[in-house]
């Protein structure tokens, strides 16, 4: 999609949007008025991932009004890692940057990231300096929520953030990974392409709320992990050994009571074992059917999301999974 009759670069950015019809005008004013001014050639990619308030809407009017705004709405909510994925196949641009559009990822870096791609990076990573002025709940369930991921999938999660900028040649090898359950944020660390880092303090959100709860935090880690890790199917065959071990030490120890006839009614240390061992086999089971359920959806193989609506200066399957 470069302009017609430049040789200049094309800068995407593609922009997940659930419920914020309140952000979508006030994105658009100041991502373009910053990029107008440094005049750099780019287009807006929203994508409005199910909302159920006027995103959209939000989003056609802004298209109406700019051409180098474009959306889509998908069919309902897919989530965010979807709506990414959407609009990374959507965008044109020689480089794509991904950013929130609620402003929490200042504009200005936009700039930085763009200057190191210009030096020849192929990723940019944006690394938070402080999550802002957040809830203090929420700061320390997403800084162990991190440590936690960090040691799971190997890769230290603090070095990045879905905030980054991607090069034309890595948008297309992510738009090649078959996987259904994609993990945005580390898949630019898998692809191994040459890597900057930029530092970023996270803003305030300035309309709406934060998507995430607790629970939609902790289900977040869970998927994530699975679909990166094979760890916590390792973890239950160390627990199975361990407590085999145990369990030969515990049977030697029973029959030498037996055999010396001092044995006792040990019921209690009976119930507890019964009750250990059956824990760790229920949990050990509950990992490996979460593990079947995910190779079942990727099996399946239905599409990461469905659009449902594009905005008029959209071409191309306008309904439907992109790819
Ligand atoms: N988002 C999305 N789909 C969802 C949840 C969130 O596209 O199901 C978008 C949201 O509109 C925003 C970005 O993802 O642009 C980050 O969400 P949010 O601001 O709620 O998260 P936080 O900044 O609190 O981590
Ligand atoms: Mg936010």
């Amino acid at each position: 999609m470069r302009s017609e009759g430049t040789d200049m670069a094309l800068l995407s950015i593609v922009l997940p949007a659930y419920n914020e019809e309140q952000n979508i005008a006030n994105t658009v004013k100041v991502l373009s008025e910053l990029l107008d001014e440094k005049g750099i050639e780019y287009e807006l990619v929203f994508i409005s991932d199910g909302s159920g308030d006027g995103t959209f809407r939000e989003i056609q009017k802004a298209a109406a009004e700019n051409p180098r705004v474009r959306g889509a709405e998908f069919s309902r909510n897919f989530g965010k890692e979807p709506a990414i994925f959407a609009g990374l196949s959507m965008a044109g641009g020689d480089a794509v940057v991904v950013m929130d559009c609620d402003l929490q990822h200042p504009p200005e870096t936009i700039l930085k990231m763009w200057e190191l791609w210009q030096d020849g990076a192929q990723v940019v990573e944006g690394v938070k300096q402080d999550r802002g002025k957040e809830k203090l709940s929420y700061k320390l369930s997403a800084g162990l929520f991190y440590k936690v991921m960090s040691k799971l999938i190997k890769i230290d999660m603090n070095a990045s953030s879905d905030y980054k900028l991607l090069d034309r040649k890595v948008v297309d090898v992510l738009l090649t990974l078959p996987e259904r359950n994609t993990f945005f944020r580390a898949l630019s660390f898998w692809t191994g392409f040459r890597r900057e880092t930029v530092y970023y303090e996270v803003q305030e959100r300035q309309f709406g709320e934060s998507k995430w709860s607790l629970f939609s935090l902790m289900k977040y880690a869970v998927t994530n992990v699975t679909s990166f890790s094979t760890l916590p199917l390792q973890i239950v065959t160390v627990v199975g050994l361990v407590s085999i071990l145990f369990s030969v030490v515990l049977f030697a120890q029973t029959l030498v009571k037996y055999l010396s006839g001092t044995a006792v009614e040990g019921f209690t240390t009976v119930i507890l074992l019964l009750l250990i061992i059956g824990g760790f086999l229920m949990l050990g089971l509950g990992i490996i059917g979460h593990y079947i359920a995910r190779i079942y959806e990727e099996v399946k193989g239905r599409p990461k999301y469905i659009i449902s609506k594009v905005t008029e200066n959209v071409q191309g399957n306008a309904v439907g999974a992109w790819k």
